[in-house]
């Protein structure tokens, strides 16, 4: 449903006859209008913590309305809460325009996704956004090793295993489940048993700055980029990304990524 934009050129040729020249420039228009939505949704991201810190700075200010500490501390808890959030989004906004600078530059490291996962399923097990989680692994075989950038796949698992954990009820468990892909991929998968996404929601998720509840997003402190920044890390591993879920019922992402070559020697390394 893009809207079509053709750019046409009228000339004359020496014996009188009109030439005209039509360019398709759908593709750049589109591109352009969402380089100015994203600008425009970006700053509003970033205005809105600001003017609620800017707003109890100058009530604090203010000796009579910001005077007795209980009051106050609870000011500067909102403050403390808005400021971090703003901190969140410049991180991922910076996340964002690094991988797509790199986007035409395809990562080479050989990496052990058994021990990336595990690193961050401990590190994310132990933080205190897991209410609960038994966050479990799964591999019925090792996959081989995957071609990939180990700072962005980790990332990428933090993005995803996170969401699980936001947005799954309290207690129910987290399952990621690594296992050789089809056509020399290896097949990445993250599942909860939460609330789910409502179906025609699924086409938009990955769009920078969609939520299918902004209230909700933002309450467990989301900053509406987790899954942008997800689909630009699988399109740099040349890899595939498939959000499958049924409301109330819970959510499965699958990566698939491409596996590292037999005839390609190298270390694996794995980041610190
Ligand atoms: P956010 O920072 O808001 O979590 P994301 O880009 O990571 O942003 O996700 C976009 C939206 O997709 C979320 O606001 C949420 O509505 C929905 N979502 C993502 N992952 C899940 C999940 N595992 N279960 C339910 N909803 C999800």
């Amino acid at each position: 449903t893009r809207e079509a934009r053709w750019e046409m050129q009228v000339g004359a040729l020496d014996d009188g006859r009109r030439l005209v020249h039509l360019s398709d420039r759908t593709g750049s228009h589109a591109a352009e209008r969402m380089r100015v939505d994203f600008v425009a949704n970006a700053s509003h991201e970033l205005r809105t913590p600001l003017a609620a810190i800017l707003g109890f700075v100058e009530t604090l200010a203010d000796d009579k309305a910001g005077g007795d500490p209980p009051t106050r501390r609870r000011f500067l808890k909102v403050m403390d809460d808005e400021a971090r959030r703003m901190g969140r989004l410049v991180d991922d906004l910076m996340s964002l325009s690094r991988i797509e600078a790199d986007k035409f530059r395809a990562p080479d490291s050989p990496i052990d996704l058994v021990r990336l996962v595990e690193e961050v399923r401990a590190t994310l097990a132990a933080s205190h956004g897991n209410r609960g989680r038994d966050l479990t692994v799964v591999m019925a075989q090792a996959p081989p090793p995957v071609v990939g950038d180990t700072a962005q796949l980790s990332q990428l698992l933090h993005n995803l295993v996170g969401n699980a954990m936001k947005y799954g009820k309290p207690g129910t468990p987290v399952t990621i489940t690594l296992a050789p892909g089809p056509e020399t991929m290896v097949q990445l998968t993250v599942a909860d048993e939460g609330e789910g996404i409502p179906a025609e929601h699924l086409p938009r998720l990955t769009e920078r700055f969609y939520r299918v509840d902004s209230g909700r997003s933002r309450a467990l402190g989301g900053t509406g980029l987790g899954l942008a920044i997800v689909k630009h890390i699988v399109e740099r591993h040349r890899g595939r990304l498939d959000i499958a879920s049924i409301a109330g019922v819970g959510t499965t992402v699958t990566v698939l990524l491409p596996a590292l070559s037999s005839n390609c020697h190298g270390n694996i390394t794995q980041g610190a």
